[in-house]
C-alpha cells in the first residue's frame, strides 16, 4: 500500500488530500489497483479500480438466490453501472461514482443506504411508501427469500462478479456520435 499525504485538494484547495494506492491479486480477476483520494478537510472522495491487464467491455449477470450468495466477491470500477432490473434500481457512472472491492452484501447495503436517505428526506408520502417497499424487498433478498438478478455493465472491463454462477457476456458499447 502506498500513501501520499497532504496533497492539494481539487475541491477545497487545502493540502489535506490523501492518496492511497492498494494492490490486490484477486482470483479469477487478476492483479488490480484500488486508488482512492480522500480529503480530510472537506468531503471530497474518489476511488477507482484499474486492472493490470487490458480488459474488454463486459456485462455480468448474477442471481442472488440464498444467503451464501451474499459472500460472492464484487469488483466495481468507476465506469460501471450496477443494476437490479426487477426493482428498477441502478447506479450509473458519473463524476461522483466510486470504484470498490466488496461483495454482494456490500452492494445491497449501498443500495439500501441510498433508499434510506430517500425515505428519510422525502416529503411526498408516495415516495416514502415506495422507498419502504423497496427496503422490504431488499431485506427479503438478504434473507435469501427472494431471488433477484443483479447486473454490472462495464465498458472498461475493470469489474467482476466472481462466481461460477455468474453469466458473463460481451457488452455492446453504444457509439456516441
Ligand atoms: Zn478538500
Amino acid at each position: 500500500m502506498e500513501v501520499l499525504k497532504k496533497q492539494p485538494c481539487p475541491l477545497c484547495h487545502t493540502n489535506n488530500l490523501n492518496l492511497i494506492e492498494e494492490d490486490y491479486d484477486i482470483p479469477y480477476f487478476g492483479k488490480c489497483y484500488l486508488m482512492s483520494m480522500k480529503c480530510e478537510n472537506c468531503d471530497y472522495k474518489v476511488s477507482d479500480i484499474e486492472s493490470e491487464e487490458q480488459k474488454n467491455p463486459v456485462k455480468y449477470t448474477f442471481e442472488i438466490k440464498n444467503k451464501k450468495d451474499l459472500n460472492v466477491r464484487v469488483v466495481k470500477s468507476g465506469q460501471a453501472s450496477i443494476k437490479i432490473p426487477a426493482l428498477k434500481m441502478s447506479v450509473e457512472p458519473g463524476p461522483a461514482s466510486e470504484g470498490y472491492i466488496s461483495n454482494i452484501e456490500g452492494v445491497l447495503q449501498k443500495f439500501k443506504k441510498v433508499i434510506e436517505a430517500e425515505r428519510d428526506s422525502a416529503e411526498d408520502d408516495d415516495i416514502k411508501k415506495t422507498a419502504k417497499n423497496l427496503l422490504k424487498k431488499l431485506w427479503k433478498v438478504e434473507l435469501g427469500e427472494m431471488p433477484i438478478k443483479i447486473t454490472i455493465e462495464d465498458p472498461s472491463g475493470n469489474s467482476a462478479i466472481i462466481s461460477d454462477k455468474t453469466v458473463v457476456e460481451k457488452l455492446k458499447v453504444k457509439n456516441s456520435i
